[in-house]
């Protein structure tokens, strides 16, 4: 048969691209909290508090105690590529924040309303502003669109309604969209020890100290023991490698032979993003297989640091698996490490590392 006549290219309109593009990055609320909370740790924040209502379907609330937002940036901060964090492509090399794209809260906008209130220290009251496909909307119907000054303390209040919850992909019932929170604020409050996150549901007053609720200054052990359980952390050991040769660095908290879950805790953490390493977990599986009792699992919170240039950074915000050069070495290097600490520590065999 003939080909069929070519149909005419046309351009999207700005309004489909911006809802298509917002909808990769931000699948579910759980994808939106992790954006939420690296601003917050961006802007320096000790504190920072999740609060959700129906799986964050009806509400996502996040509270940080940071740097706040400029009145003056206000108009501008749900625009896509508004960024404080680079300014030239170079900087991206030197990075010493998660966000640097600028697209996050433009993306959440265009899924759901967002209100922001903020307060610098410089400001003698907070800012409140609303937000929809980008811009600014008036917080009341029939208002102005322009912020309003109101009382607040020091630094960002977020909070996201998904009025259009079509917009999402795939949303699963909200217990299980609260699952996927709890896991990142879990996540992230071991790997920032030291910040206080407390999560918690609205309407649940029996969990009014929260599902996570860890402490300022708490260190990472006290954090995993807050949240897997005393049980856990007691069996856990350090684990620390460097390699200038490799320009990595590792720091690791692993369970030894004593510990036997019924599932594997992976948490890693390749400079600073919370990712899936499928090299990093085989190795770690097969080396827990020979130590550990048939079905019984470990737990690992590993951190790695690479050299950004061994690294892209310029993955895509959703990517959670990631690649790095050297990767058989570096995985090499950190079940040998884990190996000798475990051996040291005395427990009953020599351990054999696969290779
Ligand atoms: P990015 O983080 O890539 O810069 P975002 O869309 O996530 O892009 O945020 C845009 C800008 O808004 C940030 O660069 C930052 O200046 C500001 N911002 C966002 N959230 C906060 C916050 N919680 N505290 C202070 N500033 C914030
Ligand atoms: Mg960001």
């Amino acid at each position: 048969a003939a080909p069929p006549a070519p149909r005419a290219i046309a351009k999207l309109p700005e309004a489909v691209v911006n809802r298509i593009a917002a909808g990769e990055i931000i699948q579910r609320p759980s994808n939106a909290l992790k954006e939420l909370i690296e601003n917050s740790l961006d802007a320096g924040a000790t504190t920072i508090r999740v609060t959700v209502k129906e799986g964050g379907l009806k509400l996502l609330q996040i509270q940080d105690n940071g740097s706040g937002i400029r009145k003056s940036d206000l108009p501008i901060l749900c625009e896509r590529f508004t960024t404080s964090k680079i300014k030239a492509f170079e900087d991206l090399s030197s990075l010493g924040t998660y966000g640097f794209r600028g697209e996050a809260l433009a993306s959440i906008s265009h899924v759901a309303h967002l209100s922001v209130t903020t307060k610098t220290r410089d400001e003698t009251c907070a800012w409140k502003a609303a937000y929809a496909d980008g811009a600014l909307i008036p917080l009341k119907p029939g208002g102005d669109a322009a912020p309003l000054p109101c009382a607040g303390n020091d630094g960002t209040v977020e909070d996201l309604f998904y009025n259009t919850p079509q917009r999402l992909r795939s949303l699963r019932p909200a217990n299980e969209e609260y699952a996927r929170i709890l896991s990142v604020v879990t996540a992230y409050s071991i790997h920032n020890a030291g910040v206080s996150f407390v999560c918690k549901k609205t309407s649940s007053s029996s969990s009014s100290t929260g599902d996570v609720n860890t402490s300022i200054g708490a260190s990472t052990l006290d954090n995993i023991g807050v949240l897997y359980g005393e049980a856990v952390r007691r069996e856990l050991v350090e684990v620390q490698a460097v390699s200038e040769e490799l320009g990595v660095k590792v720091r690791a908290w692993c369970s030894g032979a004593n510990y036997q879950a019924k599932r594997s805790t992976f948490l890693f953490f390749i400079n600073h993003r919370y990712v899936d390493c499928t090299s990093l977990k085989r190795a770690l599986e097969a080396f827990y297989s020979t130590l550990l009792a048939k079905n019984t699992h470990p737990f690992v919170y590993l951190s790695l640091s690479i050299s950004p240039s061994k690294i892209d950074v310029n993955v895509h915000p959703t990517k959670k698996e990631v690649a790095f050069e050297d990767e058989d070495e570096v995985v090499q290097l950190v079940c040998e490490k884990l190996a000798e600490v475990l051996e040291k520590q005395g427990e009953s065999r020599s351990y054999k590392v696969q290779t």
